[in-house]
């Protein structure tokens, strides 16, 4: 609507202004042939010796028709010494055009030429005057009027045309917008609508807008959108009942052994085994619930929670808890982080990333095998290295071991207390902080992971 009236004020301004230039116009060539007929009298009246209503008369009856709708001509006083309308002759004309004439001054010591124009009711009335000058000296001045109907009526008919095409324009732009702003609500009902229907939780609707402009899309992004939502909705539920899955078989464990401790005469030592058993059980629903925690945290914090560190520390202080877990494993840990560069991440972060990667480099190995971390520089980036010669992951395995609670041999790592959890934990860390986790690895031979931060200065120096 607003745009309605905005347009509706330009056009009238156009109209306005095209209607005062097309006046101008018209006046600007009435000027200069009015002046030159005042130019032509004067000239030929300045000749005569004497002025007088004699004299003057008897010249302006040489000149032949000027044309003119009055002419008067006056003396240096403004008095009338022709008139042809005769009204005035003998009385002073105090004119504003005639005294502007006659007025000399140092800017104008000849007079002054002057015109004057005004338009009323299809008439265009049109007022001349120019001193007559004799030997230097203004003497006089001659006046003419003119009441031009024709111009007058081309005027008003150009003005009434202007006026059309404006009323002309106008519609249009109503009629325009009016069939916009109808197609424009029809497109974003359709929206909106689509928007009910997702929040009734259908995430399978997608809106079809067609068509090839902001609201197409706007269309497209809602489609995205609720593509995003289903998959996430997916990825929710697996995750719940992934857990309940998981929390289950432990539940079951212990429901097990406590139903064959109370149904079966045990002696004291099969009793203190089952309730050791219970025990285990009890402890593995406890790491569980803890990795789950720090999963759903790790999930839920943004990015920009961030310290700058040399990694080196963090991974020292994590080979110095994990060193016993290797011993008897015997699993010989390396390290070797001479080439040591800062990165901007949450030490917290970095130390459950390094303590995942080296704890399964400890777990999934072999006796006598060994583990190596390494720091290093490349280009831009800051690189951590895990290599082990552990038992590797077969080929088909490799693509999934970051979904969480997948685990290659279940009963493997259930013995050795996983859960299933540790690397969807490392990859949500290291992908908030802006890093890359990558791995490769040959069953039988062993596994390395890579994990890739960019440098703290490279950063400095993007920004
Ligand atoms: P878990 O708690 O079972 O260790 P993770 O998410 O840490 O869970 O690992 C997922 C699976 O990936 C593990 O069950 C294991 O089969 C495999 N895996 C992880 N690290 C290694 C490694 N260094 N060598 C071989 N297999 C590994």
């Amino acid at each position: 609507m607003i745009y309605v009236v905005i347009t509706f004020a330009v056009l009238l301004f156009l109209n306005i202004y095209c209607s005062n230039i097309s006046q101008r116009l018209f006046y600007q060539s009435k000027e200069v042939s009015m002046v030159e007929k005042c130019l032509l009298a004067s000239d030929e009246i300045s000749a005569l010796e004497v002025l007088n209503p004699t004299t003057v008369s008897g010249i302006v009856g040489q000149m032949g028709s000027l044309k003119v709708t009055r002419l008067i001509v006056t003396d240096q006083r403004s008095r009338a010494l022709y008139d042809s309308s005769n009204q005035n002759l003998g009385d002073y004309v105090l004119l504003p055009e005639i005294l502007k004439a006659l007025e000399t001054d140092d800017a104008a010591p000849r007079g002054n030429d002057v015109f004057s124009w005004n338009y009323h009711d299809g008439i265009m009335d049109s007022r001349a005057a120019t001193p007559i000058v004799s030997y230097g000296t203004v003497v006089g001045c001659v006046y003419m009027t003119e009441y031009d109907t024709a111009q007058g009526a081309l005027i008003a008919s150009l003005q009434s045309t202007l006026l059309r095409i404006t009323v002309l324009l106008e519609l249009i732009v109503i009629a325009f917008s009016i069939a916009f702003s109808a197609t424009f609500s029809r497109r974003l009902n359709r929206i909106m609508s689509s928007m009910r229907i997702i929040q009734e939780g259908d995430y399978t609707h997608k809106v079809n807008m067609g068509g090839n402009d902001e609201l197409t899309v706007l269309g497209n992004e809602f489609n995205d959108l609720t593509e995003r939502l289903r998959t996430s909705e997916q990825k929710r539920s697996r995750f719940v009942s992934d857990a309940s899955h998981e929390l289950k078989t432990p539940l079951a464990s212990i429901k097990l052994l406590t139903d064959s401790i109370l149904q079966n005469d045990m002696d004291i030592g099969t009793i203190r085994e089952f309730v050791g058993d219970i025990g285990n059980e009890a402890d593995r629903l406890n790491r569980m619930t803890a990795k789950l925690l720090s999963l759903t945290r790790a999930e839920g914090m943004t990015e920009g929670e961030s310290e700058i560190i040399y990694m080196g520390p963090t991974v020292r202080r994590v080979a110095r808890m994990l060193r016993e877990n290797a011993k008897k494993a015997q699993v010989s840990l390396h390290l070797e982080l001479e080439n040591d560069t800062p990165v901007l991440i949450l030490e917290d972060d970095l130390y459950q990333v390094v303590f995942n990667l080296i704890e399964n480099g400890i777990k999934y190995n072999l006796p006598g095998g060994s583990l190596t971390v390494t720091l290093r520089r490349e280009e831009d980036n800051a690189i951590l290295e895990f290599r082990d010669t552990g038992m590797g992951i077969p080929e088909e395995a490799v693509s999934h071991i970051f979904e969480r609670f997948y685990r290659v041999d279940k009963a493997r790592s259930r013995q050795s207390g996983g859960s299933g959890l540790g690397l969807a934990i490392v990859r949500t860390i290291v992908r908030r902080n802006k890093g890359e986790i990558a791995v490769s690895s040959q069953l039988g031979q062993g596994t390395t992971f890579t994990v890739t931060f960019p440098a703290f200065d490279a950063e400095v120096d993007k920004n």
